[in-house]
């Protein structure tokens, strides 16, 4: 796992933007800059139950992040972090997952 996960950022305003976009949302702008976020508070979780085409589906949970910098970004989740938790963010083989903040 790497840690952090990728974002845009806008290069004329400095909107950060996930996943990425054809055109910044605040101004349009066309180009961006690769940043990373490495924390966020768990703001929503959803439970995948089952997924079509795989019967050994285990249920996994999912979590909506706000991160400081700007955008909500969906993660997996790899513990029992409720809303409100401290999560740090990883990439693993590139899909973004999050755990609990070691304090
Ligand atoms: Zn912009």
């Amino acid at each position: 796992m790497s840690p952090g996960v990728g974002i845009w950022r806008c290069r004329s305003c400095r909107t950060a933007v996930f996943p990425q976009r054809l055109l910044c949302p605040h101004c349009h702008g066309q180009e961006f800059d690769e940043d990373r976020v490495h924390e966020g508070v768990v703001e929503e979780i959803s439970i995948i139950r089952h997924m079509i085409g795989q019967p050994d589906w285990k249920p996994r949970r999912i979590a909506n992040v706000r991160t400081a910098s700007g955008p909500s970004i969906t993660v997996g989740l790899r513990d029992e972090s409720g809303p409100g938790a401290v999560v740090e963010l990883f990439e693993d083989e590139k899909a973004p997952v999050g755990k609990a903040k070691v304090r």
